[in-house]
């Protein structure tokens, strides 16, 4: 029959672990979150390549208009040209064909420019549509792994959870009290003593308490200092058998 002790260290590791289990299922939703936020970046990185190559193909369109509009109007001019009365008339409208053909020639050559740069930010929107691709999978992947962690998390709460109630029916309800009021207030509830020292608090143990952590291996004993249940490492009956007649595996004992 193991002692209450050895019960209360088994609980308390459960404790431990159904705490560190449970502080990752509730943080596991907010690391998914952020996950899936690096997308976002890739997303906007696409839609502004995206919005600069539609703002040039707009440009691009009015460019061609321009031209269209200026070669509709020499061929307007050249008709008036034609019926010219005199010859001031004639080099006017020489005059004006002329501007829009420079005009023209101005509109065409910002059209290749243009076309160049369409050029560029088509790859920069091809590469941009890639590595959102590729981020897409990577955080699939990582979200399939967060989610199963969740699972394999919760399964292994509930074991140590059944585990837990398996142990505290194996001590004192004034005991376990006792174990649950200290946690709720230190944290944790106990501590080994080490070179007669609390293990928790760190301040020694008097000879007297530390001779009755000795004899009596089967009371509770609290620390008179930071009220954490103490235990003598070498001293436990935890149900297994130990044959250790000179102390070697407990340093505290006669020390
Ligand atoms: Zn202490």
């Amino acid at each position: 029959m193991p002692s209450e002790i050895s019960v209360l260290l088994r609980v308390q590791e459960l404790d431990q672990r159904i705490g560190e289990l449970t502080s990752e299922i509730d943080n596991l939703p907010r690391h998914v979150a952020s996950i899936k936020a690096r997308l976002a970046a890739h997303r906007q990185a696409l839609e502004r390549t995206q919005a600069i190559l539609a703002e040039n193909g707009k440009e691009q369109r009015h460019l061609e208009s321009q031209v269209g509009d200026h070669k509709q109007k020499i061929a307007k001019l050249q008709d008036q040209m034609n019926g010219a009365k005199t010859n001031e008339q004639f080099r006017a409208f020489q005059h004006e064909i002329q501007f829009c053909k420079d005009a023209i020639d101005q509109f065409e050559e910002r059209i290749l420019e243009n076309m160049e740069q369409a050029e560029t930010l088509q790859t920069n929107v091809s590469k941009a549509v890639a590595d959102l691709e590729v981020e897409e999978a990577k955080v699939a992947r990582d979200v399939k792994v967060a989610s199963a962690r969740i699972e394999t998390d919760k399964q292994e709460r509930t074991q140590k959870q059944l585990d837990r109630k398996a142990a505290v029916a194996q001590v004192s309800p004034s005991t376990m009290q006792a174990y649950e009021r200290i946690r709720r207030v230190r944290g944790t509830a106990v501590a080994p003593v080490i070179d007669e020292s609390c293990g928790a608090c760190h301040v020694r143990v008097r000879p007297k308490v530390l001779q009755d952590l000795r004899r009596l291996t089967d009371r509770i004993f609290t620390c008179e200092s930071c009220g954490l249940i103490v235990y003598l490492p070498g001293t436990l009956d935890d149900g297994v058998q130990i044959e250790d007649p000179a102390g070697d595996m407990a340093p505290t004992r006669g020390a």
